[in-house]
């Protein structure tokens, strides 16, 4: 992590909206960090462009800072970018299942073929090995190792591969075979050049049309770096992957690939491999990979804590008051403030021993709100303290200054001391609280 971007982060705590500055004085560092994790430039570009906007002008929650809120929304971009939760495989319902991978030579294909098949393995599936990259004779053999190691039967031409078998011919048959054999899934390892070619995306895009996969897998190597844009956008174009299998995770590199191809294709990242042996072969988590790309998981980590511990300090604060019997009209004012920007009262009211599932559905109407604010804020800093002193008269100089009615004055007040009622019974044990509860 840069020292930079910890100085950013490192700022003191500030409240109301984000400024054009500070926004900037974040997302700098931000863009270096994405360029030095390899993402694409272009995407980069984009990527901070979107983010900008969306974070100039926001609300900075009480318990971060700019830096930390920026990152915090930087993160939540990310996330959504490269799919909200892992997208698992969807092998849809033709029988037998065909997963089809391609990608450049090297990019890690017969060895995610293997790992794919010892996975459906496991789940109980019976898989079949379809060896379609005839290119080189030592890609078969690679696979049938890989095929004897996963214990999954391997479909190849005869004797080591014939230069002139036809990889088309290769998978189409492999889908009999599959039947013969009584297997659920096909999985089709193809050939790769090591740079994108015609007569390469051509093969692929023939195998694809003779077997109609459920699932085409994009593999990709996360050390790519700025090419991953070209080459997945031809893949794309060749056979309108599915899915991508990013490969090598378990090397250096920062995966700046993964949100080049997610962002440029829209498809989902559903598998990461992560080393040479067949079990070194997971689900992608997406909110990893961020922290990962971002080089600063452990920053998103902090920004959790500091929240938490906001959380838990306004927990606190509010029940002291409540022991204390000193929850007055500006406590009254800050929850429903608290609740406008982000729901915490919920969450502070939840971590209130005895209080928490029951209100996290309770609905804040909008309107009532400002009305809440406006008159609260008409009122002196003695009559937010003393409600009682609230007569005719002073009620009255409160609706004109809020521009309500002195009805809705009597109204938020009656509120207020429900409310204050409520949690004075919480603050007295248990049995307090599930009365209050009632209440509500
Ligand atoms: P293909 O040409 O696309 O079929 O790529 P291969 O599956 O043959 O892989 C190329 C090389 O990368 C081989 O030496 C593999 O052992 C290695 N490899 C593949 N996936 C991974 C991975 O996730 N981590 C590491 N460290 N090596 C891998
Ligand atoms: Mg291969």
């Amino acid at each position: 992590l840069s020292d930079r971007l910890e100085a950013v982060l490192g700022g003191l705590k500030s409240r109301g909206k984000l400024t054009e500055e500070q926004v900037d004085a974040t997302l700098r560092e931000i863009r270096l960090a994405l360029l030095e994790a390899d993402v694409n430039f272009k995407v980069v570009k984009t990527f901070v462009a979107r983010v900008r906007e969306r974070a100039v002008g926001t609300e900075v929650s009480g318990a971060l800072n700019p830096g930390q809120q920026v990152t915090k929304i930087v993160h939540e971009e990310l996330v959504r970018i490269l799919g909200e939760q892992s997208a698992p495989l969807d092998l849809g319902s033709a029988s037998p299942a065909v997963i089809m991978l391609a990608g450049l030579q090297g990019s890690g294909k017969t060895t995610a073929a293997g790992k794919l098949a010892a996975q459906l393995k496991k789940k109980g599936r019976t898989p079949l090995l379809a060896a379609c990259d005839l290119q080189r004779p030592a890609a078969v053999d690679q696979l049938k190792v890989l095929g004897e190691r996963a214990g999954v039967a391997v479909h190849a031409p005869e004797a080591g591969g014939d230069p002139s078998a036809d990889p088309v011919a290769v998978a189409r048959s492999s889908i009999d075979e599959a039947r013969r054999l009584g297997a659920g899934v096909v999985i089709v390892d193809t050939a790769g050049r090591t740079n994108v070619d015609d007569a390469m995306m051509q093969q692929a895009s023939d195998i694809r049309e003779a077997v109609e996969p459920a699932e085409t897998l994009f593999v990709i190597d996360a050390m790519i770096g700025q090419e991953a844009v070209t080459v997945a956008k031809a893949f794309q174009e060749a056979v309108d992957f599915t899915g991508v299998i990013l490969s090598k995770l378990d090397g250096d590199a920062r995966g700046g690939a993964a949100l080049s191809v997610a962002e440029v294709t829209g498809r989902p990242i559903k598998f990461a491999s992560v080393g040479e042996k067949l079990e070194e072969f997971e689900a992608f988590h997406p909110d990893r990979m961020a922290g990962r790309i971002l080089g600063m998981g452990d920053v998103m980590t902090l920004i959790e804590k500091a929240e938490e511990a906001y959380t838990a300090e306004q927990a606190a604060d509010l029940e002291t008051k409540l022991s204390e019997d000193s929850f007055t009209l500006e406590d009254f004012l800050e929850q429903f403030q608290q609740i406008r920007k982000m729901g915490p009262l919920q969450n502070v009211l939840g971590m209130l021993p005895g209080v928490g599932k029951q209100l996290e559905d309770a609905d804040v109407d909008e309107s009532q709100l400002k009305r809440v604010e406006a008159i609260i804020q008409s009122m002196t800093r003695h009559e937010r303290h003393r409600p009682d002193v609230l007569n005719a008269r002073r009620k009255r100089r409160i609706a004109a200054g809020s521009g309500r009615t002195v009805q809705e004055v009597n109204e938020l007040l009656k509120s207020y001391e429900q409310m204050r009622k409520m949690m004075k019974q919480m603050a007295g044990g248990r049995g307090g609280q599930e009365q209050a509860l009632k209440q509500l």
